[in-house]
Protein backbone atom coordinates (compact mmCIF):
# COMPACT_ATOMS: atom_id res chain seq x y z
CA UNK A 1 0.00 0.00 0.00
CA UNK A 2 3.23 2.52 0.24
CA UNK A 3 3.16 3.87 -3.47
CA UNK A 4 -1.15 3.78 -3.75
CA UNK A 5 -1.79 7.49 -3.82
CA UNK A 6 -4.48 8.93 -0.81
CA UNK A 7 -7.90 8.46 -3.25
CA UNK A 8 -10.61 9.75 -0.41
CA UNK A 9 -10.82 13.14 -2.06
CA UNK A 10 -14.08 13.87 -3.82
CA UNK A 11 -17.69 14.27 -2.37
CA UNK A 12 -17.27 12.47 1.39
CA UNK A 13 -19.90 9.75 1.45
CA UNK A 14 -21.30 9.40 5.08
CA UNK A 15 -23.03 6.16 5.15
CA UNK A 16 -24.15 5.86 8.79
CA UNK A 17 -27.57 4.52 9.86
CA UNK A 18 -28.61 8.46 11.26
CA UNK A 19 -28.59 11.36 10.16
CA UNK A 20 -28.96 10.43 6.65
CA UNK A 21 -27.69 11.73 3.62
CA UNK A 22 -29.56 14.96 2.98
CA UNK A 23 -30.88 15.96 -0.67
CA UNK A 24 -29.28 18.79 -1.56
CA UNK A 25 -32.96 20.57 -2.16
CA UNK A 26 -33.61 19.82 1.55
CA UNK A 27 -30.58 21.96 2.32
CA UNK A 28 -31.33 24.64 -0.10
CA UNK A 29 -34.89 25.36 1.57
CA UNK A 30 -33.70 25.68 4.90
CA UNK A 31 -31.24 28.53 3.58
CA UNK A 32 -33.04 31.54 3.76
CA UNK A 33 -33.45 34.52 6.43
CA UNK A 34 -35.41 33.55 9.73
CA UNK A 35 -39.27 33.72 8.65
CA UNK A 36 -42.24 35.29 10.31
CA UNK A 37 -43.73 32.88 13.10
CA UNK A 38 -47.30 35.22 13.89
CA UNK A 39 -48.83 35.09 9.98
CA UNK A 40 -47.75 34.38 6.14
CA UNK A 41 -46.44 31.14 4.55
CA UNK A 42 -44.80 29.54 7.52
CA UNK A 43 -48.00 29.09 8.98
CA UNK A 44 -49.80 27.47 6.59
CA UNK A 45 -46.66 24.91 5.46
CA UNK A 46 -46.54 23.74 9.05
CA UNK A 47 -50.49 22.99 8.56
CA UNK A 48 -49.31 21.26 5.24
CA UNK A 49 -46.93 18.81 6.77
CA UNK A 50 -49.58 16.99 8.83
CA UNK A 51 -51.46 15.24 6.25
CA UNK A 52 -48.25 13.92 4.48
CA UNK A 53 -46.48 12.90 7.71
CA UNK A 54 -49.88 10.76 8.72
CA UNK A 55 -49.73 9.15 4.87
CA UNK A 56 -45.77 8.29 5.50
CA UNK A 57 -47.00 6.71 8.96
CA UNK A 58 -50.56 5.15 7.51
CA UNK A 59 -52.65 6.62 9.73
CA UNK A 60 -55.90 8.79 9.81
CA UNK A 61 -55.02 9.39 13.75
CA UNK A 62 -53.10 12.28 15.14
CA UNK A 63 -49.83 13.77 15.12
CA UNK A 64 -47.71 16.07 17.55
CA UNK A 65 -44.23 17.42 16.23
CA UNK A 66 -41.51 18.43 18.97
CA UNK A 67 -38.58 20.25 18.66
CA UNK A 68 -35.92 17.00 19.73
CA UNK A 69 -34.10 14.39 18.25
CA UNK A 70 -35.19 10.54 19.25
CA UNK A 71 -34.59 10.60 22.64
CA UNK A 72 -37.26 13.34 22.96
CA UNK A 73 -39.56 11.21 21.15
CA UNK A 74 -38.88 8.31 23.64
CA UNK A 75 -40.18 10.91 26.49
CA UNK A 76 -43.22 12.24 24.72
CA UNK A 77 -44.44 8.65 23.60
CA UNK A 78 -44.26 7.79 27.50
CA UNK A 79 -45.53 11.15 29.34
CA UNK A 80 -48.38 10.94 27.84
CA UNK A 81 -50.29 7.74 28.15
CA UNK A 82 -48.00 6.34 31.23
CA UNK A 83 -47.81 7.57 34.96
CA UNK A 84 -44.72 6.57 37.83
CA UNK A 85 -45.69 3.11 38.95
CA UNK A 86 -47.04 1.99 35.63
CA UNK A 87 -45.26 -1.02 34.39
CA UNK A 88 -44.39 -1.42 30.69
CA UNK A 89 -43.09 -4.72 28.67
CA UNK A 90 -39.89 -4.34 26.25
CA UNK A 91 -39.52 -7.24 24.27
CA UNK A 92 -35.97 -6.86 23.13
CA UNK A 93 -32.92 -5.78 24.43
CA UNK A 94 -30.40 -4.59 21.61
CA UNK A 95 -28.87 -0.94 22.14
CA UNK A 96 -32.46 0.75 21.16
CA UNK A 97 -34.84 -1.09 23.54
CA UNK A 98 -32.13 -0.83 26.14
CA UNK A 99 -32.51 2.95 25.58
CA UNK A 100 -36.01 2.69 25.28
CA UNK A 101 -36.10 0.60 28.47
CA UNK A 102 -34.11 3.22 30.45
CA UNK A 103 -35.94 6.29 29.53
CA UNK A 104 -38.39 4.48 31.09
CA UNK A 105 -37.25 3.42 34.41
CA UNK A 106 -36.21 6.96 34.89
CA UNK A 107 -39.49 8.14 34.48
CA UNK A 108 -40.67 5.99 37.47
CA UNK A 109 -42.12 3.02 35.22
CA UNK A 110 -41.66 -0.52 35.65
CA UNK A 111 -40.12 -1.82 32.93
CA UNK A 112 -40.13 -6.09 32.16
CA UNK A 113 -37.79 -6.69 29.64
CA UNK A 114 -37.81 -10.11 27.20
CA UNK A 115 -34.30 -10.52 25.20
CA UNK A 116 -34.10 -12.13 21.76
CA UNK A 117 -30.34 -11.69 21.90
CA UNK A 118 -28.80 -9.23 19.48
CA UNK A 119 -29.38 -10.99 16.47
CA UNK A 120 -33.37 -11.75 16.00
CA UNK A 121 -36.35 -9.97 15.63
CA UNK A 122 -39.05 -10.15 18.52
CA UNK A 123 -40.64 -13.34 18.83
CA UNK A 124 -44.37 -12.71 19.06
CA UNK A 125 -45.47 -15.52 20.93
CA UNK A 126 -42.78 -14.87 23.70
CA UNK A 127 -45.15 -11.45 23.96
CA UNK A 128 -48.34 -12.82 24.36
CA UNK A 129 -46.84 -15.47 26.94
CA UNK A 130 -45.64 -12.40 28.81
CA UNK A 131 -49.11 -11.02 28.82
CA UNK A 132 -50.90 -13.82 29.40
CA UNK A 133 -49.03 -13.93 32.43
CA UNK A 134 -50.29 -10.74 33.62
CA UNK A 135 -53.82 -11.45 33.94
CA UNK A 136 -54.27 -8.46 36.66
CA UNK A 137 -53.43 -6.15 33.30
CA UNK A 138 -50.49 -4.55 35.03
CA UNK A 139 -48.54 -4.19 32.19
CA UNK A 140 -49.80 -0.86 30.24
CA UNK A 141 -48.43 -0.65 27.36
CA UNK A 142 -45.59 -3.04 24.68
CA UNK A 143 -42.61 -0.81 23.65
CA UNK A 144 -41.46 -2.30 20.48
CA UNK A 145 -38.89 -1.12 18.44
CA UNK A 146 -39.35 -2.03 14.93
CA UNK A 147 -35.92 -2.55 13.23
CA UNK A 148 -33.04 -1.52 16.46
CA UNK A 149 -30.51 0.30 14.51
CA UNK A 150 -27.86 -1.71 16.65
CA UNK A 151 -28.87 -4.89 15.34
CA UNK A 152 -30.81 -4.15 12.08
CA UNK A 153 -33.44 -6.74 12.95
CA UNK A 154 -36.69 -5.91 11.75
CA UNK A 155 -39.79 -7.21 14.05
CA UNK A 156 -43.12 -8.15 12.45
CA UNK A 157 -45.63 -5.77 14.53
CA UNK A 158 -48.44 -6.91 12.50
CA UNK A 159 -47.84 -10.09 14.31
CA UNK A 160 -47.27 -8.93 17.28
CA UNK A 161 -50.41 -6.94 17.23
CA UNK A 162 -52.22 -10.67 16.85
CA UNK A 163 -49.94 -11.98 19.63
CA UNK A 164 -51.57 -9.26 22.02
CA UNK A 165 -55.17 -9.24 20.84
CA UNK A 166 -54.59 -13.29 20.95
CA UNK A 167 -53.32 -12.58 25.03
CA UNK A 168 -57.17 -10.35 25.11
CA UNK A 169 -54.58 -8.09 26.40
CA UNK A 170 -55.71 -4.27 26.72
CA UNK A 171 -52.18 -2.77 27.16
CA UNK A 172 -51.47 -0.09 24.04
CA UNK A 173 -48.34 -1.07 21.62
CA UNK A 174 -46.22 2.20 21.05
CA UNK A 175 -43.76 1.36 18.30
CA UNK A 176 -40.28 3.08 17.95
CA UNK A 177 -39.88 3.96 14.04
CA UNK A 178 -37.14 6.12 14.28
CA UNK A 179 -34.75 3.79 12.31
CA UNK A 180 -37.08 3.48 9.25
CA UNK A 181 -39.98 5.40 8.95
CA UNK A 182 -40.02 5.77 5.14
CA UNK A 183 -37.96 2.89 4.18
CA UNK A 184 -39.58 -0.23 5.80
CA UNK A 185 -43.34 0.00 5.84
CA UNK A 186 -44.98 1.09 8.58
CA UNK A 187 -49.02 0.59 8.56
CA UNK A 188 -49.91 1.91 11.58
CA UNK A 189 -53.64 1.53 11.44
CA UNK A 190 -54.03 -1.49 9.52
CA UNK A 191 -51.37 -3.08 11.91
CA UNK A 192 -53.24 -1.74 14.63
CA UNK A 193 -50.34 0.02 16.35
CA UNK A 194 -51.55 2.52 18.94
CA UNK A 195 -48.65 5.25 19.32
CA UNK A 196 -46.04 5.42 16.26
CA UNK A 197 -42.90 7.74 17.37
CA UNK A 198 -40.13 8.57 14.38
CA UNK A 199 -37.63 12.03 14.04
CA UNK A 200 -36.34 13.62 11.06
CA UNK A 201 -33.03 12.50 10.53
CA UNK A 202 -33.48 9.03 8.94
CA UNK A 203 -35.85 7.97 6.54
CA UNK A 204 -37.53 11.67 6.41
CA UNK A 205 -33.82 13.25 5.14
CA UNK A 206 -33.76 16.52 7.58
CA UNK A 207 -31.63 17.33 9.76
CA UNK A 208 -31.67 16.17 13.39
CA UNK A 209 -33.97 17.96 15.82
CA UNK A 210 -37.39 17.17 15.07
CA UNK A 211 -39.55 14.50 16.39
CA UNK A 212 -43.27 12.97 15.45
CA UNK A 213 -45.51 10.96 17.54
CA UNK A 214 -48.53 9.80 15.63
CA UNK A 215 -51.41 8.28 18.13
CA UNK A 216 -54.75 6.89 17.59
CA UNK A 217 -58.16 7.60 19.30
CA UNK A 218 -57.41 5.08 21.92
CA UNK A 219 -54.33 6.58 22.83
CA UNK A 220 -55.66 9.90 22.68
CA UNK A 221 -58.66 8.77 25.23
CA UNK A 222 -55.44 7.14 27.99
CA UNK A 223 -54.31 10.39 27.60
CA UNK A 224 -56.88 12.53 28.41
CA UNK A 225 -57.32 9.73 31.46
CA UNK A 226 -53.70 10.82 32.84
CA UNK A 227 -53.37 12.76 36.12
CA UNK A 228 -51.52 15.14 34.90
CA UNK A 229 -49.21 15.58 31.41
CA UNK A 230 -46.12 17.92 31.88
CA UNK A 231 -47.01 21.07 29.62
CA UNK A 232 -43.82 20.46 26.87
CA UNK A 233 -44.59 16.80 26.15
CA UNK A 234 -48.44 17.11 26.22
CA UNK A 235 -49.80 16.01 22.71
CA UNK A 236 -53.12 17.05 22.97
CA UNK A 237 -52.29 20.88 22.29
CA UNK A 238 -50.00 20.32 19.93
CA UNK A 239 -52.17 17.94 17.66
CA UNK A 240 -55.36 20.10 18.90
CA UNK A 241 -53.42 24.00 18.68
CA UNK A 242 -55.82 26.74 19.49
CA UNK A 243 -53.14 28.98 18.35
CA UNK A 244 -49.56 28.13 16.05
CA UNK A 245 -47.74 28.94 19.05
CA UNK A 246 -49.14 25.56 20.42
CA UNK A 247 -47.81 23.42 17.93
CA UNK A 248 -44.11 23.48 19.06
CA UNK A 249 -44.86 24.70 22.26
CA UNK A 250 -43.02 28.37 21.71
CA UNK A 251 -40.93 29.17 18.56
CA UNK A 252 -41.34 26.95 15.86
CA UNK A 253 -37.88 24.98 14.16
CA UNK A 254 -38.30 27.16 11.16
CA UNK A 255 -35.73 25.95 9.03
CA UNK A 256 -36.55 22.28 9.62
CA UNK A 257 -40.05 22.96 8.92
CA UNK A 258 -38.82 24.27 5.60
CA UNK A 259 -36.56 21.38 5.38
CA UNK A 260 -39.60 18.82 6.35
CA UNK A 261 -41.60 20.44 3.31
CA UNK A 262 -39.03 19.68 1.00
CA UNK A 263 -38.37 16.53 2.21
CA UNK A 264 -42.13 15.41 2.23
CA UNK A 265 -42.69 17.04 -1.04
CA UNK A 266 -40.05 14.62 -3.03
CA UNK A 267 -41.50 11.17 -0.53
CA UNK A 268 -45.54 11.76 -0.65
CA UNK A 269 -45.67 13.94 -3.89
CA UNK A 270 -42.70 13.09 -6.14
CA UNK A 271 -41.46 9.51 -6.18
CA UNK A 272 -44.67 8.41 -4.10
CA UNK A 273 -44.20 6.40 -1.05
CA UNK A 274 -44.78 3.19 -2.44
CA UNK A 275 -41.37 3.34 -4.62
CA UNK A 276 -39.78 4.98 -2.05
CA UNK A 277 -40.17 1.82 -0.15
CA UNK A 278 -39.61 -0.79 -3.09
CA UNK A 279 -36.02 1.40 -3.89
CA UNK A 280 -35.39 0.59 -0.42
CA UNK A 281 -36.30 -2.81 -0.43
CA UNK A 282 -34.23 -3.63 -3.78
CA UNK A 283 -31.08 -1.34 -2.62
CA UNK A 284 -31.16 -3.48 0.45
CA UNK A 285 -31.50 -6.84 -1.46
CA UNK A 286 -28.38 -5.71 -3.44
CA UNK A 287 -26.46 -5.17 -0.35
CA UNK A 288 -27.61 -8.33 1.02
CA UNK A 289 -26.37 -10.02 -2.01
CA UNK A 290 -23.39 -8.69 -1.76
CA UNK A 291 -22.63 -9.70 1.61
CA UNK A 292 -23.52 -13.29 1.26
CA UNK A 293 -20.96 -13.48 -2.00
CA UNK A 294 -18.37 -11.61 0.39
CA UNK A 295 -19.01 -14.32 3.10
CA UNK A 296 -18.71 -17.31 1.01
CA UNK A 297 -15.17 -16.76 0.69
CA UNK A 298 -13.78 -15.24 4.76
CA UNK A 299 -15.63 -13.71 7.80
CA UNK A 300 -17.83 -11.20 6.72
CA UNK A 301 -21.91 -12.13 7.53
CA UNK A 302 -25.16 -10.33 7.77
CA UNK A 303 -26.29 -9.81 11.80
CA UNK A 304 -29.43 -11.11 11.20
CA UNK A 305 -30.21 -14.06 9.36
CA UNK A 306 -33.41 -14.17 8.03
CA UNK A 307 -34.02 -11.90 5.00
CA UNK A 308 -37.80 -11.14 6.54
CA UNK A 309 -36.03 -10.23 9.64
CA UNK A 310 -33.79 -7.77 7.94
CA UNK A 311 -34.13 -3.67 7.90
CA UNK A 312 -34.68 -2.16 4.43
CA UNK A 313 -32.53 0.86 6.21
CA UNK A 314 -29.79 -0.36 8.40
CA UNK A 315 -27.53 -3.55 8.01
CA UNK A 316 -25.22 -4.50 10.89
CA UNK A 317 -22.38 -6.52 9.91
CA UNK A 318 -19.95 -9.25 11.71
CA UNK A 319 -16.90 -9.34 10.19
CA UNK A 320 -14.53 -10.53 13.65
CA UNK A 321 -12.18 -8.04 15.54
CA UNK A 322 -10.06 -6.26 14.54
CA UNK A 323 -11.66 -6.20 10.76
CA UNK A 324 -14.85 -4.17 11.40
CA UNK A 325 -12.64 -1.37 13.20
CA UNK A 326 -9.72 -1.78 10.13
CA UNK A 327 -12.19 -1.47 7.81
CA UNK A 328 -14.25 1.43 9.15
CA UNK A 329 -11.00 3.46 9.37
CA UNK A 330 -9.38 2.57 5.72
CA UNK A 331 -12.78 3.74 3.78
CA UNK A 332 -12.35 7.07 5.80
CA UNK A 333 -9.28 7.60 4.84
CA UNK A 334 -8.87 6.16 1.97
CA UNK A 335 -11.99 5.85 0.08
CA UNK A 336 -13.85 9.06 1.31
CA UNK A 337 -16.69 6.78 3.19
CA UNK A 338 -17.59 6.49 5.94
CA UNK A 339 -19.84 3.12 7.74
CA UNK A 340 -21.13 3.13 10.79
CA UNK A 341 -19.69 1.29 14.19
CA UNK A 342 -20.95 -1.46 16.11
CA UNK A 343 -23.13 -0.40 18.27
CA UNK A 344 -23.83 -2.57 21.73
CA UNK A 345 -22.21 -5.36 20.02
CA UNK A 346 -19.49 -5.71 22.88
CA UNK A 347 -18.77 -9.36 24.08
CA UNK A 348 -15.96 -10.40 26.43
CA UNK A 349 -13.42 -11.12 23.31
CA UNK A 350 -14.60 -8.18 21.68
CA UNK A 351 -15.06 -5.13 24.27
CA UNK A 352 -14.87 -2.15 21.50
CA UNK A 353 -17.27 -3.95 19.47
CA UNK A 354 -14.41 -3.85 16.52
CA UNK A 355 -15.53 -7.08 15.02
CA UNK A 356 -19.02 -5.15 13.62
CA UNK A 357 -19.92 -2.11 11.54
CA UNK A 358 -22.75 -1.01 10.25
CA UNK A 359 -23.91 0.35 6.95
CA UNK A 360 -27.04 3.01 6.98
CA UNK A 361 -28.89 2.60 3.31
CA UNK A 362 -31.99 5.06 4.38
CA UNK A 363 -33.52 7.94 2.78
CA UNK A 364 -31.83 9.68 -0.54
CA UNK A 365 -29.68 6.82 -1.77
CA UNK A 366 -29.96 5.65 -4.95
CA UNK A 367 -28.27 2.81 -6.91
CA UNK A 368 -25.33 4.96 -7.90
CA UNK A 369 -24.52 5.50 -4.22
CA UNK A 370 -25.02 1.74 -2.77
CA UNK A 371 -22.38 0.11 -5.71
CA UNK A 372 -20.36 3.04 -4.65
CA UNK A 373 -20.17 2.04 -0.66
CA UNK A 374 -20.42 -1.69 -2.21
CA UNK A 375 -17.32 -1.33 -4.45
CA UNK A 376 -15.25 0.57 -1.49
CA UNK A 377 -15.46 -1.80 0.78
CA UNK A 378 -14.31 -4.70 -2.19
CA UNK A 379 -11.32 -2.58 -1.97
CA UNK A 380 -10.80 -2.51 1.28
CA UNK A 381 -11.51 -5.81 2.04
CA UNK A 382 -8.26 -6.91 -0.41
CA UNK A 383 -6.42 -3.66 0.77
CA UNK A 384 -6.54 -5.27 4.39
CA UNK A 385 -6.10 -8.91 3.32
CA UNK A 386 -9.58 -9.78 4.77
CA UNK A 387 -10.42 -12.31 3.46
CA UNK A 388 -14.08 -12.63 1.35
CA UNK A 389 -15.59 -14.49 -1.70
CA UNK A 390 -15.85 -12.82 -5.57
CA UNK A 391 -18.46 -11.42 -7.54
CA UNK A 392 -20.45 -9.16 -4.38
CA UNK A 393 -20.23 -6.39 -6.75
CA UNK A 394 -21.51 -8.63 -9.68
CA UNK A 395 -24.46 -10.07 -7.72
CA UNK A 396 -25.03 -6.90 -6.10
CA UNK A 397 -25.72 -5.31 -9.77
CA UNK A 398 -27.89 -8.51 -10.91
CA UNK A 399 -30.40 -7.45 -8.01
CA UNK A 400 -30.09 -3.60 -9.39
CA UNK A 401 -30.27 -4.95 -12.93
CA UNK A 402 -33.73 -6.55 -12.28
CA UNK A 403 -32.32 -10.23 -12.78
C1 LIG B 1 -31.68 6.78 15.99
C2 LIG B 1 -32.61 6.00 16.85
C3 LIG B 1 -33.03 6.45 18.12
C4 LIG B 1 -32.47 7.66 18.78
O1 LIG B 1 -32.58 8.81 18.05
P1 LIG B 1 -31.72 10.09 18.49
O2 LIG B 1 -32.15 11.11 17.51
O3 LIG B 1 -30.29 9.70 18.37
O4 LIG B 1 -32.10 10.43 19.88
C5 LIG B 1 -33.94 5.70 18.80
N1 LIG B 1 -34.43 4.56 18.31
C6 LIG B 1 -34.04 4.08 17.11
C7 LIG B 1 -34.61 2.79 16.62
C8 LIG B 1 -33.11 4.79 16.35
O5 LIG B 1 -32.72 4.31 15.15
Amino acid sequence: MSNLPNLSHGRHTLAIPGPSVMPERVLQAMHRPAPNIYTGELIDLTYSLIPDLKAVAKTSGHVAMYIGNGHAAWEASLANVLAEGDKVLVPGAAQFSIGWADTARRRGLVVEQLDFGRRAPIDPQAVEDALRADSGHQIKAVLVVQVDTASSAKSDLAAIRKAMDAAGHPALMIVDSIACLGCDDMQMDAWGVDIVITGSQKGLMVPPGMCFVFFNDKAAAVRQKMGRVSAYWDWHSRANPEGYYQISCGTAPTHHLYGLRTALDMIVHEEGLDNVLARHATLARALWAACDAWGQGGPLELNVTDPAARSHAVTALRIGAPHGTALRNWLIEQAGLTLGIGLGMATEDDPMSDGFFRIGHMGHVNLHMLMGTLGSIDAGLKALDIPHGDGALAAAAQVCAGK
